[in-house]
């Protein structure tokens, strides 16, 4: 049993669209080691936000590959499906604040007119509150930089209004956005540090002026660069990367630690799952991570 005396609180949230594949599981294995690490906490949260996207059949399999993997939890698992109360009280909140608005733009809309950047218009900003079932909720956003004090990529800015315009958080289809859902679990959970793929950095920032707006603690970051296969693709769930329950788990485990730097010796291969991560615990520094977005996989 690990010594739990810091306040580090780390957490691994899947989605359960898929089985876990190998980069998910690299992303896995890194924060857990950085939990391990500082001695802290590592929490594992399923985001089944999206009734229509997740399927209990890969919650119940990415558990059972964490543990195959040894990749042992701290508390209960939490879900994010149980969570609409705390969502809508939010989401209230932000209303009563006058901080929202319906947008009824369809996505062929959107399409044609942000036809050079992404960035929304605005056009619907001076719609009224509606009883109209099909409409989007969007949050106002400022111009103010949003600063983000990365552990591995450094530092970035970004400026809501310029880069990016309102944006949807509450989906058309009555789906809380992962943003929304996001934040106030790492906060209800009270989670220290996020350490995740870089596919998820651009959307931090969207976060943290959403805790801004929320008045809760922004955590400590870190994004580490996605697993690419040979196209330059991220592996993922849409490109029907591997499920990694049926593969072998020690060489899998020891191959996704040389792809953290971790130099793992070959005769790590005769020890049980719990002795590599043991191994690998002592071996782990974030400082061993590139500041890249991608790296890509390598077959050993
Ligand atoms: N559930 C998200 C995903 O699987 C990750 C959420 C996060 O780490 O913030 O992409």
């Amino acid at each position: 049993m690990v010594n739990l005396n810091s306040s580090y609180r780390g957490r691994f949230a899947p989605s359960p669209t898929g089985p876990l594949h190998f980069g998910s599981l690299y992303t896995a294995i890194a924060s857990f080691l950085q939990a391990r690490s500082n001695k802290g906490q590592w929490l594992v949260r399923i985001d089944d936000l999206d009734p229509f996207r997740s399927k209990e059949e890969y919650s119940t399999l990415i558990l059972k590959t964490l543990e195959q993997y040894s990749l042992t939890w701290d508390e209960d698992v939490f879900y994010q499906s149980s969570r609409q109360e705390a969502y809508r009280h939010a989401l209230n909140d932000l209303n009563q604040r006058q901080l929202l608005y319906p947008c009824q733009c369809s996505r062929k809309d959107l399409a044609k007119r942000l036809i050079k950047n992404n960035i929304y218009d605005g056009y619907c900003l001076n719609n009224k509150p509606t009883a109209d079932a099909a409409t989007s909720l969007r949050i106002k956003v400022s111009s103010e930089r949003i600063t983000l004090k990365d552990l591995v990529q450094g530092t970035s800015q970004q400026n809501l209004a310029k880069q990016l315009g309102d944006f949807v958080i509450f989906r058309k289809d009555h789906v809380y956005a992962y943003h929304l859902a996001v934040v106030l679990d790492d906060h209800e959970q009270n989670i220290s540090d996020i350490l995740r793929g870089y596919d998820l950095l651009d959307s931090t920032f969207r976060q943290i002026y959403l805790q801004q707006q929320l008045q809760i603690a922004t955590p400590s970051y870190a994004h580490i660069p996605v697993i690419s296969g040979a196209d330059g693709a991220k592996l993922s769930k849409q490109t029907f990367a591997s499920d990694v329950s049926l593969a072998p788990v020690r060489e899998t485990l020891i191959n996704a630690l040389a792809h953290l730097n971790l130099n793992p010796p070959k005769e790590l291969i005769a020890s049980t799952p719990t002795e590599i991560l043991d191994w690998a615990t002592n071996q782990w520094s974030l400082d061993k991570i590139q500041a890249k977005d991608s790296i890509l996989l390598q077959m050993n």
